[in-house]
């Protein structure tokens, strides 16, 4: 409590105060995005030193799933949002009731309900399929029993997915035949899964829509993404593969399944578009995406703008395009050149990638998210291209990759 400061003090301040429960880059670029707007923003995140903790106005350093940190974020904050998906669902319906004394509960979004079906992917493709959205063909496996059940052939060769928690490729192992469906059931640990049928991917991309209180909803033109290792790698606005009439699609697809779900605020869906052309929803995730980070630099409403609007109950516009733009994830095995061994500590002989020589390239933005230690795999910062044409964004992005040692694609 700030010294000498009365309840009609404290009840102002939380109404220009905004929530997020996650410490991550994604709460990072949207705390800075609340902020240019004049709001306050306050983390609950158990890590003391996290991107979006160092750049929020307060942080409350505490478990995800202790009610009395809950409290405080609820007196603390008119509106809450989650800037990552397996957070307890719990703690957002529980916020959603928190109504400190002469005050309203803070307005929670996504809702609870939205977030607990993006984080169990069977009720996710239940979700996909109660809109009307076509998904993989799918079972769960969640026993033995499962393993021998009637129409597992013609889910081979598939992919084995964990039903909860999995991310960037994790939790997931792709399976040829019945007995390879066992083995990896026992490798992921017997927990309940999915097997989806392989599909013969032609590309991948995603849509993201905002959705308000009040049904409105405003979507960013249809992203491509290559992933390598499970996580994606670069993203391309406008998709250089998409057919305007998949694109269309898509946008009807993700805006139908925002309706479905009542929900409110930034939703992205991945889709894979498939060799004949058909289209195919992968996942849901409940918060921005990795995939719409150039809309910070190609649009005039960024992803994280979106969010913060939907949250306050402002105006959702539709976001305008205003440059071509592509997208370089930057993962920490820039900071492992080839020539250094891979297991050596950290600290030891990682270095800080060249970003001069990326920057003296026209259009070129770099984005880094403080954290301090550079391990393989993990997402450091990504690098923003734009430019007057998507062929020259292309070219530039591809003069970048080269200059940081990413390979071409
Ligand atoms: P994650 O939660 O790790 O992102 P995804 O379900 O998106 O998990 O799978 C990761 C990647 O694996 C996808 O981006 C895609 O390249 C590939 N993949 C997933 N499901 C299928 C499928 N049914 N057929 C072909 N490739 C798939
Ligand atoms: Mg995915």
């Amino acid at each position: 409590m700030t010294r000498g400061a009365g309840p009609v003090d404290e009840a102002q301040r939380r109404a220009r105060t905004l929530g997020v429960l996650g410490g991550g880059q994604l709460g990072r670029m949207w705390v800075h995005a609340a902020q240019a707007a004049g709001w306050r923003t306050v983390v609950l995140e158990p890590d003391a030193s996290s991107p979006a903790g160092a750049a929020a106005d307060e942080h409350i350093v505490a478990a995800y799933d202790d009610p009395s940190a809950w409290a405080e974020l609820a007196a603390r904050c008119c509106a809450v949002t989650t800037e990552f998906e397996n957070v307890p669902a719990d703690a957002l319906e529980a916020m959603a009731t928190l109504a400190p004394a002469g005050s309203a509960a803070p307005a929670v979004a996504p809702a609870a309900a939205a977030v607990r079906t993006c984080q169990h992917r069977a009720r996710e493709k239940a979700a996909f399929v109660a809109a009307g959205v076509p998904c993989a063909p799918h079972r769960r496996i969640e026993s033995e029993h499962d393993l021998h059940a009637d129409g597992l052939a013609e889910l081979l060769p598939g992919i084995l997915k964990t039903a909860t928690l999995g991310y960037d490729g994790k939790g997931q192992r792709r399976v040829e035949d019945a007995a390879d469906v066992a083995r990896a059931f026992a490798a992921l640990g017997g927990v309940p899964c999915l097997l989806e049928k392989r599909l013969p991917l032609a590309l991948e991309m995603s849509v993201i829509v905002a959705r308000g209180r009040d049904g409105a909803c405003v979507h960013l033109p249809v992203q491509q993404n290559l992933h390598r290792d499970g996580i994606l790698a670069v993203t391309q606005v406008p998709a250089p593969g998409v057919p305007p009439a998949t694109a269309e699609a898509a946008l009807a697809h993700a805006r139908r399944l925002a309706a479905v779900l009542g929900y409110v605020g930034v939703l992205c869906v991945e889709f894979f578009v498939l060799t004949d052309g058909t289209l195919v929803a992968n996942e849901m995730a409940p918060r921005p995406h990795n995939s719409g980070h150039w809309s910070l630099d190609g649009c005039d409403i960024s992803q994280f703008e979106l969010q913060w609007r939907a949250m306050a109950g402002m105006p959702l516009v539709p976001p305008r395009q205003h440059s071509p733009a592509v997208m370089l994830n930057l993962l920490g095995d820039l900071w492992w050149p080839p020539d250094i061994a891979p297991g050596a500590a950290p600290g030891d002989a990682a270095r800080e990638p060249d970003w001069a020589s990326v920057l003296a390239l026209p259009g070129a933005r770099l984005h880094l998210y403080g954290k301090r230690e550079p391990r393989r795999g993990r997402k450091m910062g990504h690098l923003t291209i734009t430019a007057a044409t998507p062929e020259a964004a292309q070219d530039v992005a591809r003069a970048a990759a080269d200059r940081l040692g990413l390979p071409a694609w």
